[in-house]
């Protein structure tokens, strides 16, 4: 199991930085739709589940409007591990996390991973296009096709932008179908 594997992590500085807990992923192991993004927040941190907090309220909302429940679907984060005050993660706490996740990709085996905002994107993606440039955008990606949308917490602070992000799990929805 990769859970076992992570065991009590002190790979890297995040354990010793004020995380409660490792934030592991949840949700359908045999799922179509995962959800990544960037890593737990405080609210998360104390739950151990991601995406619980107002951003999470809002992310099943987008996965209810696609028809679907927040247990059909998987959600993981790129770092499992809390950042001190919710600054982005750092490049070796990716490059010693990220391995966890492309496991927990490789046990689900999704058709379709959504991407959750700017840092997810371009941390998966490995590229530094705006997320305004990606989203929407179909990228071949581990076996799925990875579609990178808004981020939930950019969206309480910018309701407007639900349009595009509706588009975008337009597009989810059919490539769910297609496949
Ligand atoms: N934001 C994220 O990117 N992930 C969470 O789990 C919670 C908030």
């Amino acid at each position: 199991m990769i859970r076992a594997e992570i065991g009590d992590c002190t790979r890297c500085k995040l354990h010793t930085l004020g995380r409660r807990q490792i934030v592991f992923g949840v949700g359908n192991p045999d799922a179509d739709l995962m959800f990544v993004g960037e890593a737990p927040g405080a609210d998360e941190d104390v739950q151990g589940e991601p995406f619980v907090g107002r951003a999470g309220q809002l992310l099943t909302k987008i996965i209810e409007a696609i028809g679907l429940r927040r247990d059909d679907v998987y959600i993981a984060n790129v770092i499992k591990c809390r950042p001190p005050q919710n600054r982005n993660p750092e490049p070796d706490e990716v490059d010693t996390c990220e391995p966890f996740l492309f496991e927990q990709i490789a046990a689900v085996r999704p058709k379709v991973i959504v991407a959750l905002g700017k840092f997810a994107a371009q941390a998966l993606l490995r590229t530094d296009d705006p997320i305004s440039r990606l989203r929407g955008r179909p990228f071949d990606y581990r076996g799925a096709t990875l579609v990178p949308t808004f981020h939930p917490a950019y969206l309480l602070r910018n309701p407007s932008s639900k349009r595009e992000v509706w588009e975008d799990m337009k597009l989810v929805k059919k490539l769910l179908s297609e496949k």
